[in-house]
This record gives C-alpha cells, structure tokens and sequence, in this order.
C-alpha cells in the first residue's frame, strides 16, 4: 500500500468507516469520468440492535438508521475525494445510494458492490447482497473513483453461500432466486419484483424503499 493509500485509509477510519479497500479497473466504471480507473470502497456496519427488530416487514427505527448510514457514508467519501484532490489528483465521491431515474431505476453510476468485490473486501451473496468477510451483509457501501495511483489490490474472495438458501426462502416478494450471481450479483434477484413488493406493503416506511430481511437472516453476519 503506499502512502496515499494509508492517508485515505487512516483518515476513512476516523471518519468512521469499518471497512476500506482499493482497486482498479481496466476502463473507468462510468462513462461519466473516463479517466477515474481506479477506485477506493468503503463500507459502514449497521447496528445488530436495529436489524434484530427487522421482522416480516421492516421497522421505522431500521430505515431512519438505513438513512443515518447513508448519509455518514456519503460524508465520508465527501472528505475522502477532497482529501485525494488536495493531494493533487481527481476524486468522485458516489453516494451510497443511487438512481439513475427512470431509464436505469436498479442501476447506479457506478456499482458499489463491484467495486468492493474487486478490492477484496467479500463477495455477492445469492441475496444480490455484497456480503463482507468481516460483517456479512449487515454493511451500506459508498465508493469514490480516482487517479490516484493504487499500489496493490487484494485478491477477490470466493463466493461463501455455499448450499445456504435462507435469503430465498424469507424473502416474501420472492425475487431472490436462490443461484449465485454470475458476475457481479445483479442477476440472481428479481429488482422490480423486490421494489414492487416494497411499495407495495410497505409504503408506509420510507414509501416503500426499504425491507431489510434478506439482510437480517443471513448467517454470514454472524
Ligand atoms: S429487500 Fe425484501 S423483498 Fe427485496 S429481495 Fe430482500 S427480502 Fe426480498
Ligand atoms: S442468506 Fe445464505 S444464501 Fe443468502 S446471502 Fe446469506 S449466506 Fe448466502
């Protein structure tokens, strides 16, 4: 790792992230900033006590924690891309949560989970999930794209859901397929049925916007 990369880790740290890798890409993620290959990750656990009131359904405590993790992750990558400008290079914070409107409504600038396979920090869970080596899914992901030079990445980990289907038998949208995901997880959950489920019966929390149960049954956060 070399010294840019230990300012942006230790800094991230006491900014409050939990978790905080490193990658590159052999083209920029998005089109939005074609000279950005590279790319830190950074991850926030969420509280084991909000996620034990998760149920059936989710909880108003779980989605203003939810919300609070977002906006803590953001803060983060904020401080974190002009920490990175002001070491002279060019940073993009992404916020933790993305939408793209209506002509990509499931897909973000730049896919977090992506980003956080490749720097070594877990893998996608067959709960379309990134699930951490160290917390399990019970973690929110932001990223920050960058030129700034990256000297070593962490090898990627191998999928952990082995024979494991638990995600798919508690989701009750029945948009988790219960396969590992081919790439980069995007695939083995069904989004809009998640979503439609979601506004559906939920509306009253967040109108919708959040479940939380695929992250709360699985065993990898243990
Ligand atoms: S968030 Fe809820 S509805 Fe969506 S996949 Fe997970 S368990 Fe199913
Ligand atoms: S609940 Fe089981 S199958 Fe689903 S993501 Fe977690 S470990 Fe994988």
């Amino acid at each position: 790792m070399n010294t840019s990369q230990t300012i942006i880790t230790e800094l991230a740290k006491e900014l409050g992230a939990d978790l905080v890798g490193f990658c590159t890409f052999e083209t920029a993620p998005t089109y939005l900033a074609p000279h950005l290959t590279h790319a830190v990750s950074i991850a926030v656990k969420l509280s084991d006590a909000v996620l034990s009131t998760i149920t059936d359904a989710p909880t108003y405590i779980y989605f203003q924690h939810y919300r609070t993790a977002n906006a803590l992750l953001d803060s983060i990558a904020f401080r974190l891309a002009r920490q990175i400008e002001k070491m002279g290079y060019s940073a993009m914070p992404v916020a933790a949560s993305q939408s793209q409107g209506k002509n990509a409504p499931y897909q973000g600038v730049v896919s977090h989970k992506t980003v956080a396979v490749k720097s070594g920090l877990g893998y996608v869970g067959k709960n379309g999930l990134f699930i951490s080596e160290l917390y399990g899914s019970k973690i929110r992901l932001a990223t920050i794209l960058t030129d700034m030079p990256i000297d070593e990445t962490k090898p990627v980990l191998e999928n952990g859901c082995g024979d494991c289907q638990l995600c798919k038998f508690a989701c009750p949208a029945g948009a988790i397929y219960g396969e590992l995901p081919t790439t980069d997880g995007e695939r083995n959950i069904d989004p809009e049925k998640c979503s439609r489920y979601m506004k559906e019966k939920f509306q009253d929390i967040g109108r919708g916007s959040v479940c939380g149960i695929c992250i709360k049954v699985c065993p990898k956060n243990k």
